[in-house]
């Protein structure tokens, strides 16, 4: 770097650190840092796509379900605990999720809830022979329908993306037709963060007398998804990414009210057996979301599931989307200005409407990049292939100041020579 160069990016810096503050002191969301365990203050931690940060109530959650529930509780605790995975479900339903009270279960994991949710969407659509997925879906996404498809008969068409700029909708319609069984879809796009429109999408389905599965695990916390108001009729997440329920938390899976007697659960557990404690052996599914429950639900998980689900619902999903939008505005501006163009790409989409709360850079090393973040500067990113590096800026306990201060690391590793 020349010194011009130098004196031009410190100026650039400085007038980037200015505007951050203003922002923040704006903020009404910035007093929720305070809610999180925050053991380093000086890491920059970008990965709360990934594995949310851990809620400062966590501890004595734990603590009470644990000492008080199951050790002092004992068995007698089930006449509390079977409510808890509709409980859960409930509160995600009205503060994330946008859909209706009855219509979201708190469950198992994602990857198998899409299994149960995809062999319903089959049982709705006979002598359709084919399940669409967009080719840079998730990959759990792709390994349970490809086992389905196989299991069934099936055929599993893949839909050509652009990594970056996410699934076309002209893409879309121009795959569904009337031998689509459904298409399983991500919300954003888990790689570059890319936002598909989901009411578009369900009409473009719909319309091929079809449907779509919405994986909705980097949505569901991040942007104001609305399940009802889109017209969406099944959909899964996980809850340990922007919702904060801890590592292997349970997911959730959601049916719109008008399906769920007329849709089965492939997996006939006992949890959702029609007048379980009877012990009858003959299978009889329960009336309400229920149906979709399989084994012995994990309570622990669950509890902080309803934990993650009511900090959001206190924040407020708007004022979530609204400040996702703008750290990530903040971040792409700040790669323009401190960052080797060269080099470093943004690969995100740049309408701050056409993606959710992660950006993601492109560089040539981008694996070495990621690595010397973490190891040399105290910036926790991750990497994606094949050369991505993936920034996760989780509204909730993310500040204006982390985001430029991220950007101004990156930049000082850089000049260095480190890459
Ligand atoms: C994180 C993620 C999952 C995770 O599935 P699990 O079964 O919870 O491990 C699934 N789909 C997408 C799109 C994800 O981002």
């Amino acid at each position: 770097m020349t010194r011009a160069m130098r004196v031009h990016s410190n100026a650039a810096l400085t007038g980037l650190r200015a505007r951050a503050l203003a922002l923040d002191a704006k903020d009404p969301l910035a007093g929720f840092k305070q809610r999180f365990l925050v053991d380093e203050p000086d890491l920059l931690y970008a990965d709360g796509n990934s594995l949310g940060r851990m809620p400062a109530s966590t501890a004595s959650l734990a603590d009470r379900v644990l000492r008080q529930e199951w050790g002092a509780g004992l068995i007698r605790s089930w006449s509390n605990w079977v409510d808890l995975p509709f409980a859960a479900g409930d509160l995600l339903a009205t503060a994330v999720l946008g859909a209706l009270r009855g219509e979201v279960l708190v469950a198992d994991s994602t990857t198998v809830n899409l299994y149960k949710l995809a062999c319903a969407a089959i049982s709705l659509a006979p002598g359709r022979r084919r399940i669409l997925i967009e080719a840079d879906n998730f990959p759990t996404d792709h390994y349970v329908l490809s086992g389905i498809a196989r299991e069934r008969g099936l055929e599993l068409v893949e839909m050509p993306v652009d990594i970056d700029q996410g699934l076309a909708l002209e893409t879309l319609a121009d795959y569904f037709d009337d031998d689509i069984a459904f298409a399983c879809l991500s919300a954003i796009s888990y790689r570059s963060g890319a936002r598909i429109d989901m009411a578009q999408a369900n009409a473009i389905a719909a319309s091929a007398g079809s449907r779509i599965i919405w994986d909705l695990s980097h949505a569901g916390g991040s942007i104001k998804v609305d399940l009802s108001g889109t017209g969406s009729e099944l959909a899964i997440g996980c809850t340990y990414k922007y919702l904060n329920a801890g590592p292997g938390a349970p997911a959730y899976l959601y049916v719109r009210s008008d399906l769920i007697p007329v849709v089965q659960s492939p997996v006939r557990g006992w949890f959702s057996q029609a007048g379980q404690f009877e012990m009858e052996s003959d299978y009889k599914p329960r009336a309400g979301i229920g149906r979709f429950g399989a084994g012995t639900p994990n309570i622990l998980g669950t509890a902080l599931v309803a934990q993650g689900a009511e900090l959001i619902g206190e924040a407020g999903i708007e004022s979530l989307e609204g400040k996702g939008a703008s750290l990530t505005d903040l971040f792409i501006h700040a790669a323009d200005r401190l960052l080797a163009p060269h080099y470093f790409k943004v690969r995100s989409p740049r309408e701050a409407r056409l993606r959710g709360s992660h950006v993601t850079l492109g560089h040539p090393r981008a694996r070495t990049v990621a690595r010397t973040l973490i190891e040399e500067a105290r910036v926790v990113p991750d990497f994606r292939t094949p050369d991505r590096i993936r920034f996760g800026l989780a509204p909730l306990y993310t500040s204006h100041t982390e985001v430029v201060e991220i950007v101004a690391r990156i930049a000082q590793l850089e000049a260095s020579g480190r890459f």
